[in-house]
């Protein structure tokens, strides 16, 4: 697992899933390079993770994503691993009340945001003789979730494009996979529980253990848990795991509760 010499971007850094990915990674010898949206998160790792380059971009945007490779490429000359990050949860309502916002600014994040970074990475992969790409999906990228529509479309749509970088890539010695998380035990997890419990009249500590009830495994996921799968999918010990989309959910695919 370790990653001593490579060096790594991660987008959507500065907090959640994606900023213990990026303490794991400096913890296993990588040099990071991260990117957020937020100022008061982006702050404060850069003062947890000094060795670390931090940049404001929003991956949406395909010139921030370039100004980001510029200032990557001024510290470092080579890139070995991508982490597509970034995503946002998208509304949860039923498909007759989203609107085009709603829709683009999903698609915009989930789907763009991780075309724009790994279009710029291709020419660096060639250059170094290979890569690995991580882009996080979700297990609504593989359960159609009802409410969700942007969100559980996006997800699918992030499986396909990793499993089509990982055949035209694969010639060029650059692995990708995707992972598709449960429900995550952070930030986003927790709010996504409590949205659903007020929803219902009902506590947080009165709707979880029914939520989880229905999935087997009875739990949430540590981001800890995410991080780990990552660390091992960019270490030399994954040399011929490619086009994999892999789930770390607790088997969230056999919820069988109420799905709106
Ligand atoms: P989060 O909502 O906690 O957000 C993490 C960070 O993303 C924030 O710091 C935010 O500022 C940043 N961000 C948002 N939009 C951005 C943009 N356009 N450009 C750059 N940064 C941006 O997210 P998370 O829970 O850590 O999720 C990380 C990834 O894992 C996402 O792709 C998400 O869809 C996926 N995922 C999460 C869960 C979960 O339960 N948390 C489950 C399945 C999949």
């Amino acid at each position: 697992m370790n990653l001593s010499g490579k060096t790594a971007i991660i987008t959507a850094g500065a907090s959640g899933i994606g900023r213990v990915i990026a303490h794991r990674f400096v913890e296993q010898g990588a040099q990071v390079c991260l990117c957020d949206i937020a100022d008061d998160a982006l702050a404060a790792v850069t003062r947890e993770l000094p060795s670390a380059i931090v940049l404001k971009a929003d991956v949406s945007k395909s010139s921030d994503v370039a100004a980001l490779y510029d200032a990557f490429l001024a510290r470092h000359s080579r890139l070995d691993i991508l982490v597509n990050n970034a995503g946002i949860s998208g509304p949860t309502k039923r498909v007759e009340d989203i609107t085009d916002e709603e829709w683009n600014e999903t698609m915009a994040v989930n789907v763009s945001g991780q075309f724009y970074m790994v279009r710029k990475a291709v020419p660096l992969f060639r250059q170094a003789g290979g890569g690995c790409v991580i882009n996080l999906s979700s297990v609504a990228g593989r359960l159609g979730m009802p409410l969700r529509a942007p969100y559980s479309t996006s997800k699918y749509a992030v499986r396909g494009l990793t499993d089509v970088l990982a055949v035209e890539l694969g010639e060029i010695g650059v692995r990708v996979n995707a992972i598709l998380p449960g429900l995550v035990d952070g930030p986003r997890g927790q709010r996504v529980m409590r949205e659903q419990a007020e929803k219902r009249g009902m506590t947080l500590e009165e709707w979880m253990p029914f939520f989880l009830h229905n999935i087997s495994m009875h739990t949430m996921i540590d981001m800890k848990e995410i991080a780990d799968v990552a660390v091992f999918l960019a270490s030399d010990l994954a040399p011929h795991i490619s086009g994999q989309s892999i789930s770390v959910c607790g088997n969230f695919e056999s919820y069988r509760g109420p799905k709106t």
